[in-house]
């Protein structure tokens, strides 16, 4: 089998603070096929924007820095390369989109400044083939008149039409991979619907891997073939989207699944807070809030994966040798 486009091993990335150090990703493991949609999921603070940020070093390097693990992109660890040499993959082949689109574009330049800026960067194109590239473009991601209005400013754009621009940026480079961070949490939801449809378009015409970060379980469902679901800097649970969402394994996802609406009781939530990251839990990350926490869970490090389907572990002592998940891990989704 060939190697997959993007393959994360055992990342940490920690961030010195007045509290203490924050171990915000601590050995995490996922993948990345081309072609394929990969969600990252958990609530705020489990780690999955700065595993993200890992992937091309975008952490602040005053504070942050990636302390073990590898970032194996097309066969070669980023986490080696020199800074000059990452410029290569930033962008270029791995390009992200954040959340808020207002920060990622600068009100003093055109919208067609800024697209034609990056078509030139990443292509060697004059500026009117680089013009007629970012028209191009803006059309594509679905902006109207994109001929007139790429000279128009950003504050001239509503915050869906922003977002549409930054993919473009985005997409400038032609990435094999595009990384995108909670890029429709600040949009109403028929706007991001639209910029959905729109990223699975683009991902079919171009074979581009996507992982996308969310923790909007209904969007995973409508977009991922792959899972990855994170708490408090670990990797809790991963595999294919439809055999994670019928049979979810560990009691992390389990309870993040009962908090949708129409599953679990009305109004679920998850007891409890998420630890606090300079002085997390002995054991399993999650055992002060889970329901099913036994002796085992309580010491040592965090469970090893066990298979627990088809394309799909989870770390959890409920699955190790020593225990029968159904016998001892009653099942909620069946009450
Ligand atoms: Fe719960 Fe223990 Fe499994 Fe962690 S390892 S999810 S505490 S049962």
């Amino acid at each position: 089998m060939s190697d997959p486009l993007l393959s994360v091993r055992e990342l940490r990335t920690e961030f010195d603070t007045d509290a203490g150090v924050v171990k915000a990703v601590d050995g995490a493991s996922f993948e990345v096929e081309a072609g394929e949609t990969v969600c990252l999921v958990g609530e705020s603070g489990s780690g999955k924007t700065v595993a993200c940020e890992s992937i091309t070093r975008l952490i602040p390097t005053d504070s942050g820095s990636i302390t073990g693990g590898e970032v194996r992109f097309d066969g070669e660890d980023l986490t080696e390369l020199s800074a000059s040499a990452l410029t290569e993959y930033r962008g270029n082949r791995i390009a992200h989109v954040f959340q808020n689109p207002q920060g990622a574009l600068d009100d003093v330049y055109t919208v067609g400044e800024q697209v034609v800026e990056t078509v030139r960067a990443h292509r060697d194109l004059d500026r009117a083939a680089a013009r007629e590239e970012a028209v191009d473009l803006l059309d594509r991601v679905g902006i109207p008149d994109a001929a007139d209005r790429i000279d128009d400013y950003p504050h001239s754009f509503s915050g869906g039409m922003k977002q549409r621009v930054v993919l473009a940026v985005a997409l400038a480079g032609d990435p094999d991979l595009l990384v995108a961070d909670e890029p429709t949490t600040a949009l109403d939801v028929t706007i991001q619907a639209q910029i959905l449809r729109l990223l699975a378009e683009i991902q079919d015409e171009r074979g581009m891997g996507l992982l996308f970060v969310t923790h909007d379980l209904g969007v995973v469902a409508e977009i991922a073939d792959r899972v990855v679901v994170m708490y408090a800097g670990k990797v809790m649970e991963r595999g294919d989207v439809y055999e994670l969402f019928e049979n979810p394994a560990h009691p992390y996802t389990r309870a993040l699944l009962d908090c949708l609406p129409g599953h679990g009781e009305a109004f679920d939530t998850i007891d409890g807070v998420t630890p606090d990251p300079t002085d997390p839990p002995d054991g399993c990350r999650f055992h002060p809030r889970c329901d099913h926490a036994i002796e085992d869970c309580r010491a040592g490090e965090q469970p090893a994966f066990e298979p627990v389907g088809d394309d799909h572990d989870a770390a959890c002592v409920l699955y190790g040798d020593d225990h029968q998940p159904p016998l001892s891990f009653p099942d909620k989704h069946d009450d």
